[in-house]
């Protein structure tokens, strides 16, 4: 519940700072539609990139899991924002009453528990593309049903909900971080002595493992402040 309830409260304030604080709305401060959907089958897409899926093409190629993780942190960030606008437009509650809900179901059980296994690679895919087919649907969105489907698809691909919850705050953190420091207008920088600045998050992680978000915040400010000297 606590682990769910942070990323929710986080995703929200990555929102809230990105795309201004009215984004349930479905339009951000700039005047552009928010299309949280088509942002949850672009990123299975790029799931599905992590596989040497294409028979013509690169055919003995192994599967990438470290990107494949990724892409299941990305796309979580997108799920996270759907359910949190389906809440608020639905007057279903806050992100507390989410988490809560979210904590409730049986699905939920399931990635509560420790794992690093790996399902195949053809039952990885068919899960993501479950999760695009809820998504591309133009019917009533089932939010329980995509939310089950992506706890599985964490088990699936060797993630359960402590180190989702890890790779997650990490992401959130630097996504921030770079929105803060000039993202939008292209003044960031992405390589830090030669390094990208995923590695140096990683790193950071890694030196820390109780680290919290507002610390690995300043962590990230300090390094890339002593860059820019
Ligand atoms: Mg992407
Ligand atoms: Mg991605």
């Amino acid at each position: 519940m606590d682990k769910i309830l942070l990323m929710l409260q986080l995703q929200a304030q990555l929102n809230d700072a990105t795309n201004g604080e009215k984004w349930t709305k479905g339009i951000t401060k700039n005047g552009k539609t928010i299309n949280w959907k088509r942002c949850i089958y672009m990123e299975c897409a790029e799931m599905i990139d992590s596989f040497s899926w294409k028979h013509w093409k690169n055919i003995n190629q192994e599967p990438d899991w470290d990107n494949l993780q990724i892409e299941v942190v990305d796309v979580w960030h997108f799920i996270m924002s759907l359910a949190i606008e389906n809440y608020a437009q639905n007057m279903k509650g806050t992100v507390e009453n989410l988490a809560i809900d979210i904590s409730a179901l049986e699905s939920f059980s399931i990635v509560d528990i420790q794992n690093k296994a790996f399902d195949t690679k053809d039952n990885v895919i068919e899960k993501v593309e479950n999760i695009m087919l809820l998504s591309l649907s133009r019917e009533k969105l089932e939010l329980e049903e995509l939310i089950k489907d992506f706890f599985e698809l964490t088990l699936m691909s060797g993630l359960d909900l402590d180190t989702l919850y890890k790779l997650y705050v990490g992401k959130n953190i630097l996504n921030q971080f770079r929105q803060d420091n000039g993202y939008k207008d292209g003044s960031y920088i992405k390589v830090w002595n030669g390094d990208e600045d995923n590695v140096v998050m990683k790193r950071i992680w890694e030196k820390n493992a109780e680290i919290t978000p507002e610390l690995l915040y300043r962590e990230l400010a300090k390094l890339y402040h002593n860059l820019n000297k």
